[in-house]
This record gives structure tokens, C-alpha cells and sequence, in this order.
């Protein structure tokens, strides 16, 4: 099994390369660039979320624990705002109850969660599964903008099928991990649910992208 450096520099690698077209073909500034190459870097890490003990996924958990609220904040922000006073707003105290609040739930509600119901290179280790990761990763990031949130999502799938080829070449059979289905039905079908959700979902956002395509093709 590759060592977690290797899954570091395989991520950080393919979050690189998409941060560097995105700027090169699509005029992607740099901040935005730097935000869709650490999520490409995650990416790489992340089907290891299935791993029960060590080092690694604690040191993954607190990333999340910081980039999760951080991408999340435009979609919770309207449902905060009905509980706090009229006028005041995303002030230092509001980031410091929200950061804590949010790293006591990953850290303490959500990973038991994961680290009890998933097996180590289950449906996490899956073909499903990276597609998945880049459906997310392409609406926690559409309020940031359509190109970034495009560059983001092919760099966190592109990144989870890296680890997955690394992990099937480092491994003794080929489909250990590049593979369409789990041991466990239920893990099974858990995924694709969530993979067709959130692409009905990706594909609504991408129509007004493939408008223009659409319209020529039908034109002609
Ligand atoms: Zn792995």
C-alpha cells in the first residue's frame, strides 16, 4: 500500500496541474487557483478516510475539520442568520462560535460516524466514490464561481482516481480499489444514491454552461 506522502505528492501533483491550466486557459486567479490545488491535494487523501487508526487520519480529520465549515459557509450562512440578532453579521465572534462548533461536530459527531461504518478499501476505495468527492467538491465551491468550481471538482476527482491507480498498482490484484462495487450492498447503494443525487444537481448548475453547446448543436 503507498505511504501517505505518496498519496500527498500524487494529490498535490494533479491539484497543481488543474490550478496551473485553470489559470493558464481560463484566466483563474491566483487565490482561487491556490484554493482548487489544496482541495486537489485533500482529494488525493481522501478515499484513506476509511482507515481506522494512525497518524494520517487524524492529521486528515483536522483538515477537514478546517476546509468543511470553510466550504460550507455560504450554504449555512442563511440559516444562521435566523437565529442571530437582526444587523450583526460575519463579525469575529460569529467565526470563532461557528469554527468551534463546527470542529466539535466533524471531530466528535462525524468521524466515530465514518470510522464506524466504513471498512478499509470499501465503497470509499471505489470508481462511485471519486465521483462522488467531485460532485461535492464542484457545489461547496459553484458560490466561489463556475470556473473554479469546474477546475475544483475534476481536481478532487481526477486526484481520487490517482490514489485509487496508486493504491491498485501497489497492491497484488488489479480492482482492489478501482473498482464499481463494495462488499456491502447497503455501502453499495449508499454511494451511487448519492452519486445520481448530487448529479442531477451538478448537471442543473451546468446547464447554463452547456447552453450555448446545445443551442448550436440543435441550430444546425
Ligand atoms: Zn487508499
Amino acid at each position: 500500500m503507498p505511504e501517505f506522502k505518496t498519496h500527498l505528492a500524487a494529490g498535490a501533483a494533479v491539484g497543481g496541474a488543474a490550478a496551473a491550466w485553470g489559470m493558464m486557459s481560463h484566466d483563474l486567479n491566483l487565490v482561487h487557483a491556490v484554493a482548487v490545488a489544496v482541495l486537489g491535494t485533500t482529494g488525493g487523501l481522501l478515499p484513506n478516510l476509511d482507515s481506522d487508526s494512525g497518524k494520517p487520519l487524524s492529521l486528515m480529520f483536522q483538515l477537514i475539520s478546517i476546509l468543511l465549515p470553510v466550504l460550507l459557509l455560504p450554504y449555512a450562512w442563511p440559516y444562521i442568520r435566523l437565529y442571530i440578532r437582526p444587523g450583526s453579521g460575519k463579525d469575529i465572534p460569529f467565526f470563532l462560535c461557528y469554527y468551534t462548533v463546527s470542529y466539535l461536530l466533524i471531530h466528535y459527531g462525524i468521524m466515530p460516524v465514518v470510522k464506524r461504518f466504513t471498512k478499509h478499501r470499501g465503497m470509499m476505495h471505489s470508481l462511485p466514490f471519486a465521483v462522488v468527492a467531485g460532485e461535492a467538491a464542484f457545489l461547496l465551491l459553484r458560490p466561489s464561481g463556475m470556473t473554479t468550481a469546474i477546475y475544483g471538482g475534476l481536481a478532487v476527482m481526477s486526484a481520487c482516481l490517482v490514489h485509487l491507480i496508486l493504491d491498485d498498482l501497489a497492491s497484488a490484484s488489479l480492482g482492489n480499489s478501482l473498482k464499481m462495487k463494495g462488499p456491502h450492498l447497503a455501502g453499495t447503494l449508499a454511494v451511487y444514491a448519492m452519486m445520481v443525487g448530487l448529479g442531477i444537481e451538478v448537471t442543473v448548475r451546468l446547464l447554463p454552461v452547456f447552453r450555448p453547446f446545445l443551442k448550436k448543436i440543435l441550430d444546425l
